[in-house]
């Protein structure tokens, strides 16, 4: 088995910034192993003892927020600011699990049974599945593994994390402060970190796991979901999207305006929910472009500390493309477009108006800052166009009509239907995708049952 080195690159300079020894792969059942054995352990305990060993885990990420934050913005790229709120995240999601969580892990009586014997009793037991797999992407390199290790965690499970090999030394850090939990439970092996790229990944799904938590391209989703059908793992899938905003006539533009930009330049656009595609009523559109037009130039969000540089050249490439294609079939471009020269995978900010539905820009998932604006004649036609994707994470409607907009939120096929603002996780609120963006929730406490096997005891 190949034993290489993955190395660390910071986007902005180029520069490498560490190198990591990969996992030997003919060692992953022995880390299989040690995950059962401390599971073993640490799912035994009543989940009250669980939240006490994880509360300690709190004032470690807070001691190493301005660390972790310089890390993520050397390694991802990500302005500080936007580490800052990312690393800032992960307590706050930590404090909520361990406040509302255990009761979603607690035995049920008395349900409601239709059938059977009066006398008989029912108790209903939410059991950790054992060992979870847990493989994360970079864009937001330290939330996301947290995002599902707490849950699988306080379930009772044990974990293996596989960080994207863009974030190594993030993972890294996430696995660190995880794996303090042996120190907790007199245990080893509760949380492992594998390092590695693609086959990584891959070794790790043909493992003997319990179930696999992916967050990432829905290609990969796709390839774990099919190398994952015969030894029937469970999953849960977060994958991406192509999010659409839909601006009716009535729009307050002061709101509208910078919500959307913000929406779709956060982090360069390589964000699962950014926005990627609007749709503009008629009347509205030529004032639209240009107030957007405005915005970006105002923010100058161009400007480095702004905003990032894209991951990889590859990720730049797929952004080109994506402009280039639409430019060909007729889109007219109002700002940015074109690469700066220099260091770092740097692109700017985008807006193209005149785009149609036979575009990529419109129909693939482009992860890049590009602002893509179509006009629309009735409701149901933005509808109709908003949902012609085979993504359905997020969409956002803007209008100072709040009922005809939750009216138009039963017609999106999307997880979340954010009014006024940009779609975005909210910890306490289910957090997951229709169609091809996912499968499975997280971010509210009863997602602890994703990471469980319920068990019906029926005493007679
Ligand atoms: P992105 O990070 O751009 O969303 P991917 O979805 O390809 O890209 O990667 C997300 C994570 O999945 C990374 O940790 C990557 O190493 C891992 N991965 C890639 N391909 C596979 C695969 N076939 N099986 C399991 N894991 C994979």
């Amino acid at each position: 088995m190949r034993t290489g080195v993955i190395t660390s690159i910071n986007p902005r300079s180029e520069e490498i910034i560490g190198e990591t020894s990969e996992t030997d792969l003919g060692e992953l059942p022995e880390f299989v192993q040690r995950a059962r054995k401390a599971q073993d352990r640490w799912g035994s305990w009543v989940v009250e003892k669980r939240v006490e060993a994880m509360r300690r885990l709190l004032s470690i990420l807070r001691r190493s927020e301005q660390r972790i934050t310089k890390l993520i913005h050397a390694e991802m790229g990500k302005p500080l600011h936007e580490a800052l709120s990312e690393v800032r995240s992960v307590p706050v999601e930590l404090a909520y699990y361990l406040s509302e969580g255990p009761k979603f892990l607690r035995e049920e009586e008395d349900a409601t049974v239709p059938a059977g014997p009066k006398t008989d009793r029912s108790i209903v037991r939410f059991e950790p599945l054992g060992v979870v797999a847990i493989i994360t992407p970079w864009n937001s390199p330290f939330a996301t593994i947290f995002r599902s290790a707490i849950p699988a965690l306080l379930a009772g499970n044990a974990i293996l994390i596989k960080p994207s090999e863009y974030t190594t030394l993030v993972g890294l850090e996430a696995g660190n402060i995880l794996s303090s939990l042996d120190r907790e439970s007199q245990t080893k092996g509760i949380a492992q970190v594998i390092i590695g790229g693609k086959d990584a990944g891959k070794a790790l799904v043909a493992e003997d796991v319990d179930i696999i938590c992916f967050t990432g391209s829905l290609r990969t989703g796709q390839n774990i979901a099919a190398a994952s059908a015969f030894p029937l793992h469970r999953l849960v899938l977060e994958l991406g999207g192509k999010d659409p905003a839909i601006v009716l006539a009535d729009a307050d533009l002061s709101i509208a305006v910078p919500g959307i930009v913000e929406g779709a330049l956060r982090n360069a656009g390589q964000v699962c929910c950014a926005i990627e595609r609007v749709y503009v009523a008629a009347k509205l559109y030529k004032k639209f472009v240009q107030k957007i037009v405005e915005e970006v130039r105002k923010r100058n969000v161009g400007r480095r500390e702004r905003m990032g540089p894209l991951i990889r050249p590859f990720q730049r490439s797929i952004v080109e493309e994506h402009v280039a294609d639409a430019l060909e079939r007729g889109a007219k471009l109002h700002c940015g477009g074109v690469r700066p020269k220099g260091k770092g995978y740097f692109f700017p900010p985008t807006v193209l108006s005149a785009v149609t539905h036979e575009m990529k820009i419109m129909r693939e998932e482009t992860f890049g800052p590009v602002i893509p604006i179509m006009a629309f004649r009735t409701i149901a036609d933005a509808i109709a166009l908003a949902n012609d994707t085979p993504y359905g994470l997020t969409a956002s409607i803007w209008t100072k009509k709040v009922r005809k907009a939750r009216e138009i939120a039963t017609e999106l096929r999307t997880g979340t239907v954010a009014i006024n603002r940009y779609g975005s996780l909210r910890i306490g609120c289910p957090w997951g995708g229709t169609k091809q963006s996912g499968i499975g929730r997280l971010c509210e406490a009863s997602c602890v049952r994703e990471f469980c096997t319920s068990k019906h005891i029926w005493i007679s």
